[in-house]
């Protein structure tokens, strides 16, 4: 949709443009920016244009590119971990236009209990880089930067630069289950198996990280199943179980 109180659109080219004038917020893919009124908003700052490569490689981690588009992604050197990032990327069911122009930073921005790549990251054990306005940088573990549904902790004027994912994660043994209310739907419930760690997303307000070798006790002990539209919480608590322990199943083999 039309943003009509746009007024201004400008492009980043360096860390200096990141500052943010007052009515100004991050453009990204802007899949979720167009798709709703934003009328607070007065001007675009395109992180696009910053030239940040869609991944490289670190002597522990690769690293994803905060503007790196989710359908780009895939390509990246995901080794014995590919068939589990494109399952994850799969979970934008609701429509392929989504997953060709949407970003990994803006997905981890948003921190919509269904983000993709909160699922992904957060499963894979990853890391959030940050920019920060005084120009430091600062690094989170996902499953602590996103603190509820679509709540992270981003401070003003932060920037999602990247996420990192350690290498040792890829070749662990993995696992993935999804599902939603309707074949084409939202995710309800995703949960990604990683060596002996067995992660919720999608099912509940923030991801939930539980140990396979404990797993009823921590799945008795999760208090923020989410409950919206795309389906109750105690369906999704239900679902959840029966999905980890096919996950624990997985991991075991
Ligand atoms: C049809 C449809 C289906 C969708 N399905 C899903 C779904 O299944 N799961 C899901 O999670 N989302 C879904 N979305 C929401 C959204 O499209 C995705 O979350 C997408 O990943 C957002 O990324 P983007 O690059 O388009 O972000 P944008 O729309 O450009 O930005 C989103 C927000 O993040 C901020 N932002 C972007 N990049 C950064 C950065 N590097 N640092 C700090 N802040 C940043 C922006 O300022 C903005 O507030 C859907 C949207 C549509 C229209």
């Amino acid at each position: 949709m039309d943003l009509a109180t746009v007024t201004s659109h400008r492009l980043a080219r360096g860390r200096d443009d990141l500052a943010l004038a007052p009515g100004e917020t991050l453009l990204a893919g802007g899949t979720w920016l167009f798709s709703e009124p934003q009328p607070e908003v007065s001007g675009l700052v395109d992180l696009t244009t910053l030239g940040w490569p869609d991944w490289e490689s670190e002597p522990d981690a690769l690293r994803i590119g905060a503007t790196c588009t989710v359908e780009r992604a895939l390509g990246a050197p995901w080794g014995p971990a590919a068939s589990l990032v494109s399952a994850a990327a799969d979970s934008f069911l609701m429509s392929w236009k989504v997953q060709h122009v949407a970003t990994v930073g803006g997905n981890l921005a948003l921190a919509l209990p269904a983000g993709a790549m909160v699922s992904l990251s957060a499963g894979l054990g990853a890391s959030v880089v940050i920019w920060t306005p005084d120009g430091g940088t600062r690094e989170q573990p996902v499953v602590d930067f996103v603190t509820g549904a679509g709540t992270t902790t981003l401070a003003p004027g932060e920037v999602i630069r990247a996420v990192d994912v350690p290498v040792a994660a890829l070749s662990l043994p993995l696992a993935f289950r999804r599902t939603s209310l309707t074949p084409l739907g939202r995710a309800a419930a995703v949960v990604v198996g990683c060596g002996r760690t067995i992660t919720l997303t999608a099912s509940t307000t923030r991801p939930v990280v539980l140990d396979a070798d404990d797993l009823d006790a921590g799945l008795a002990e999760v208090d923020c199943w989410y409950d919206d539209p795309h389906g109750p919480a105690d369906w999704r608590a239900h679902v959840t179980g029966v999905l980890a322990r096919e996950v624990r199943s997985d991991l075991a083999r």
